[in-house]
C-alpha cells in the first residue's frame, strides 16, 4: 500500500506530489485528508495524504515509509482536497499552502529544531554557554534552549560549522486539546448512602464525598467537586482506590461563549418583500439547484431574518448551512441573532478567538455536534459534507479578499462549494459590487430586491455639507455648523449618534481645501500618491509623477495639502466644543484587548455614551434603535484613494454608515461632510440611490477598461536591490506584451504605490483582459522562469489573479 502525499515544503520546485510507503501497522488508520509525518531528505516533514493506491511509478525499492499519523481523524474530506486543486489552479498558488489555508491555525505545522552533539564530538570542546544544555543529554530542543537563552542560536550557528552539532527540524503538534478530571461513582446510590452511613464517624470527609457522589448522574468535573464540598484531593484518591469512583481525563471544548445566556427567537412573520426572496431561495433548496442569488436590500430591509429562515429550511432537510460575515469579531450583534435562532447547533469562527477556541469550533464542524458554521472569510471552508445553504453577507465586503496565498475570494470559493453541494448561495447587501450586480444584470446570478425597510421605516433624510463654504465663512473646525448645531440638539433631547471618521487613505492624496482640487493622474483618472520622502506626487499605475505643488493648479490658493486627521484628535475637539457630552471611541488603539469592542458596543447600547465615535469597524451591523444622528466628518477620503474603486468604496461606505440611523420608530438624519460634494458617489447617497450610482460608474469603468468589463490580473516584483527589481519587472512587462493578445492591456512596469516596504522596493505590472486563453500559462511561466532565482536571492515575485489591493 503506497499514498501519495503533498509536503509541507513551500517551493515551487517541490509542488507534486510525493509517494511513500505505508507501514503495516497503518494500513488499517491511514486515509486521505490525513495528515502524516514523512521523512524529506535529512528532515522530517508533515505531509497530507492525498490519495492511497498499490502501484506507484517510483521505483519500489527507492519508496521509504513514513513515520507517523498525526491526525485521528481526517483533516480534510474528499471534497476539499479537490477544492484544494481548485484553489491551486485559480490562484496560482502552491498545493501545500491550499490545504493548509482551509485548516484552523491551530492545526498548522510548526516546527522545532533538535540540537544534538555531533557523534565524535565531546561536549568538553562546546561553547561554554551551551554547556549547561548539554550537561546530561546529548540532544536538546531548540525551545527549550529558547526558553532560558534567546541570543543562543548564533551560538548554535557557530558550533555547527565547527561540527560539533547538528541541528534536524522536527514536527510538533501544536493541536492543544483542552483536558479536565472528572470523578464518576463506580457504586449505585444506596450503597453509596449506605458506605456514607457507616463511614460517617471515623472518616467525615470520606462520607461527605459518598454522599455528593450519590447525587449526582453524570461524571462531575473534579474542581467543581472539590469547590462545592471543601475536601482534599487526597480524599477523592482515597475513594478511588476503595473502588467507589472513577477518576480520568476528558477532553472538553473551550466554549467563547460559555456562560452566556442567548433567548431564543422564533421566526419572525415576514414582510411581502423578505416572502418573495424567501420563496426563491427555498425553491432551489427544495430542488437540490444550484444558484447563486443576489439579495440586494436596503439597510433594514431584513435581509437577515430572510438569513435566518433558509437556514431553518435547510437544517429541517438535515443539511448544513455556512454564513459569513465581514471581520465577524466586529459585529456582535450579528453572532448573537444567529445563537439565538439556532443555539446550540451554531459553531462561530472569527478573528478574536483564541487558537484553541477555533480549533474547537472547528472541531464541532467536523464531528458534526453543529450545522451552521457563521464566521469571517475561511470559514468558508467549514469541513461540512452535506451542505444545503450558503449566505455571504455585505458580499462587496473587500475583506472576503484574502490578500496573502492563496489570494481566494470567498464569495468564488462559496460558488465553487454551492456548485459541488447543488445547493443556493445567497449573497446580500445593499451596495452590491459592481461584478456582482453586473452579474445578476446578466443573468448569471438571481436578483432579489427589497427596495424598502422592515414596517416601512424611512431611510434617514441625508444632508451634504459644503466643507470649502464653512471655510470661506471662517470655519476652521472639523465640525460644520450643521453638524455642531445637530450634535447640540441630540444631546438636550438625550438621543445617541454616531461620528464617523474615514481614516482609510490618511495623509497619502493632496486636496486644495479651498476648492476641493485633488491632484490625479493625466492618464489614469485616479488621484496622485504624496510620498513624503521626496515631495512628489505619483501615479503608481503608470509611473507618472509630478513635484508637490505649492499652490492649486485650479484656484492658485496656498491652502493645498495632504489630508487627514485621526480619532483622537476629533476626541479632543469634542471636548472643546461639547464638554458635557460623553464620548465612546472606537478604533484600533481601544479595541485592541479581546472583548473591548464588545464591551464599548454595549456600554453605548445602554446609554453610558452619547457619541460613539469611531472608524470603519462602526460602520456597520449597528441596529441600536436610540441613534438619530450619522455624522461623516470626511466623505472625501476614501474617494481619492488611488484605486479604480475608490468612488465604488465610497458610496458603499457612506450608505452603511447612514443605514446606522433611524431604524426603529425615531426618525434619523445624517450629516455628510465634504470638500467635494458634486461627486455623484456622494449626491448619490443623498437619496440612496444604488440604481443611478450603478450606472454611473459602470460608463466610467467601460470607459477606463476596468472590471466588470475587463478581468485584471496584478504582478508584484520586490526586493532589496533595487537594479534587479527594475531589470525584473521591465523583462515580466515584456514577455507578458509579447505573449499576450493584442486586445489584453498590459500597464507597467511601474513602482507600487507603496514603493518600499521594510527595505524592499515594489514594482508592478497589470493585465487587464476580456478573454485570455494563455493568461494562467504566461503567468506560471513567469513562476518558473524565476523560481531558482527567487529561492537563491531575495526577490519575490506574487501574482493576484483578481487583485483588491493595488498599492
Ligand atoms: P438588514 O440586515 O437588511 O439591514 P435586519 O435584518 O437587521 O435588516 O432587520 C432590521 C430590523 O427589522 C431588525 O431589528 C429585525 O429584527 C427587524 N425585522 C426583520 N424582519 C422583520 C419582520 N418580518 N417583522 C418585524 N421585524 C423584522
Ligand atoms: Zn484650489
Ligand atoms: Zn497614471
Amino acid at each position: 500500500m503506497i499514498v501519495s502525499v503533498i509536503v509541507d515544503v513551500e517551493s515551487k520546485q517541490i509542488n507534486r506530489v510525493f509517494d511513500y510507503l505505508v507501514p503495516e501497522h497503518f494500513k488499517q488508520t491511514v486515509r486521505p485528508g490525513m495528515r502524516i509525518i514523512v521523512p524529506f531528505g535529512p528532515r522530517k516533514v508533515q505531509g497530507f495524504v492525498i490519495h492511497t493506491k498499490h502501484e506507484s511509478d517510483v521505483d519500489p525499492g527507492r519508496l521509504k515509509p513514513f513515520d507517523d499519523i498525526v491526525d485521528v481523524k481526517p483533516a480534510l474530506t474528499s471534497e476539499l482536497l479537490a477544492l484544494a486543486e481548485w484553489l491551486t489552479d485559480h490562484t496560482l498558488c502552491l498545493q501545500v499552502t491550499a490545504l493548509k489555508s482551509m485548516l484552523p491555525a491551530a492545526m498548522r505545522a510548526a516546527y522545532d529544531k533538535r540540537i544534538s552533539l555531533a557523534d565524535d564530538a565531546s561536549r568538553t570542546n562546546l561553547d561554554s554557554a551551551l554547556l549547561p544544555f548539554f550537561k546530561r543529554t546529548g540532544d536538546v530542543m531548540w525551545d527549550e534552549v529558547k526558553k532560558t537563552e534567546p541570543g543562543l542560536l548564533k551560538i548554535v550557528q557557530k558550533e555547527v560549522k565547527n561540527g560539533l552539532l547538528t541541528i534536524e527540524p522536527v514536527v510538533k503538534s501544536r493541536e492543544t486539546k483542552k483536558r479536565v478530571t472528572v470523578i464518576e461513582p463506580l457504586l449505585p446510590q444506596d450503597q453509596l448512602l449506605e458506605k456514607a452511613d457507616e463511614t460517617d464517624a471515623r472518616a467525615p470527609k470520606q462520607a461527605l464525598l459518598l454522599r455528593y457522589l450519590s447525587k449526582i448522574t453524570a461524571p462531575a468535573a473534579l474542581t467543581r467537586l472539590l469547590e462545592e464540598t471543601g475536601i482534599s484531593r487526597a480524599t477523592v484518591k482515597a475513594a478511588v482506590k476503595n473502588g467507589w469512583a472513577d477518576q480520568r481525563q476528558v477532553e472538553e471544548y473551550r466554549d467563547p461563549y460559555e456562560g452566556r445566556e442567548f433567548k431564543s427567537t422564533e421566526p419572525l412573520p415576514l414582510m411581502n418583500q423578505q416572502k418573495e426572496a424567501l420563496d426563491s431561495i427555498c425553491r432551489s433548496l427544495d430542488e437540490n439547484e444550484h444558484r447563486t442569488y443576489l439579495l440586494h436590500g436596503i439597510t433594514g430591509s431584513g435581509k437577515t431574518e430572510v438569513y435566518l429562515q433558509a437556514i431553518d429550511r435547510a437544517l429541517k432537510q438535515g443539511k448544513e448551512a455556512i454564513v459569513l460575515v465581514p471581520e465577524i469579531s466586529l459585529t456582535p450583534q450579528m453572532v448573537h441573532r444567529f445563537k439565538e435562532r439556532f443555539g446550540s447547533d451554531v459553531a462561530v469562527l472569527h478573528s478574536a478567538l483564541s487558537k484553541g477556541e477555533k480549533y474547537d469550533e472547528w472541531r464541532k464542524i467536523r464531528d458534526r455536534e453543529v450545522t451552521v458554521a457563521v464566521g469571517a472569510r475561511s470559514a468558508i471552508f467549514a469541513p461540512f459534507e452535506n451542505l444545503g445553504m450558503i449566505i455571504i453577507d455585505e458580499e462587496h465586503e473587500t475583506s472576503y479578499k484574502q490578500e496573502e496565498e492563496p489570494r481566494y475570494h470567498a464569495r468564488d470559493v462559496a460558488v465553487e462549494r454551492g456548485r459541488t453541494y447543488s445547493c443556493p448561495v445567497v449573497l446580500g447587501s445593499a451596495t452590491p459590487s459592481l461584478e456582482s450586480f453586473a452579474r445578476a444584470k446578466k443573468g448569471v446570478y438571481t436578483l432579489l430586491t427589497m427596495g424598502s425597510r422592515v414596517n416601512n421605516v424611512k431611510l434617514p433624510g441625508v444632508r451634504i455639507v459644503d466643507m470649502r463654504e464653512e471655510l470661506r465663512n471662517g470655519n476652521r473646525s472639523m465640525f460644520s455648523t450643521d453638524l455642531l448645531d445637530a450634535m447640540n440638539d441630540r444631546l438636550e433631547k438625550k438621543e445617541q449618534m454616531v461620528l464617523f471618521l474615514n481614516r482609510r487613505g490618511y495623509s497619502t492624496f493632496i486636496m486644495c481645501r479651498d476648492c476641493g482640487y485633488v491632484a490625479e493622474c493625466p492618464h489614469c483618472d485616479i488621484s496622485l500618491t504624496y510620498h513624503r520622502s521626496n515631495q512628489t506626487c505619483q501615479c503608481h499605475y503608470c509611473g507618472y509623477h509630478v513635484t508637490r505643488p505649492n499652490r492649486c493648479p485650479d484656484c492658485e490658493s496656498e491652502h493645498i495639502r495632504f489630508f487627514g486627521s485621526g480619532t483622537q484628535r476629533v476626541e479632543e475637539e469634542l471636548k472643546k466644543v461639547l464638554p458635557e457630552a460623553r464620548v465612546i471611541r472606537m478604533d484600533v488603539d481601544t479595541t485592541r484587548r479581546k472583548g473591548s469592542h464588545e464591551k464599548l458596543l454595549t456600554a453605548f447600547e445602554k446609554g453610558d455614551g452619547d457619541i460613539l465615535l469611531g472608524t470603519q469597524m462602526i460602520a456597520k451591523g449597528l441596529d441600536f434603535p436610540n441613534i438619530t444622528l450619522v455624522g461623516v466628518l470626511t466623505a472625501d477620503t476614501m474617494l481619492h484613494i488611488p484605486d479604480f474603486r475608490s468612488s465604488e468604496k465610497t458610496f458603499q461606505l457612506l450608505t452603511q454608515v447612514s443605514g446606522r440611523a433611524g431604524r426603529h420608530k425615531k426618525p434619523g438624519e445624517v450629516i455628510v461632510q465634504s470638500y467635494t460634494p458634486d461627486h455623484f458617489s456622494i449626491q448619490l447617497v443623498k437619496n440612496h440611490d444604488y440604481l443611478s450610482f450603478f450606472g454611473r460608474e459602470m460608463v466610467y469603468r467601460r470607459q477606463s477598461d476596468y472590471p466588470p468589463y475587463f478581468f485584471m490580473a496584478l504582478i508584484n516584483i520586490s526586493s532589496e536591490d533595487l537594479t534587479k527589481v527594475v531589470t525584473v519587472s521591465g523583462k515580466i512587462g515584456e514577455f507578458l506584451r509579447k505573449s499576450l493578445a493584442e486586445t489584453t492591456v498590459v500597464h507597467g512596469p511601474a513602482a507600487s504605490a507603496v514603493p518600499r516596504i521594510k527595505d524592499r522596493y515594489r514594482y508592478q505590472c497589470m493585465v487587464k483582459y476580456k478573454t485570455e486563453p494563455k493568461l494562467a500559462h504566461t503567468l506560471k511561466e513567469i513562476l518558473k522562469t524565476y523560481q531558482t532565482e527567487m529561492t537563491r536571492s531575495d526577490l519575490a515575485i506574487t501574482i493576484d489573479t483578481n487583485p483588491y489591493m493595488l498599492m
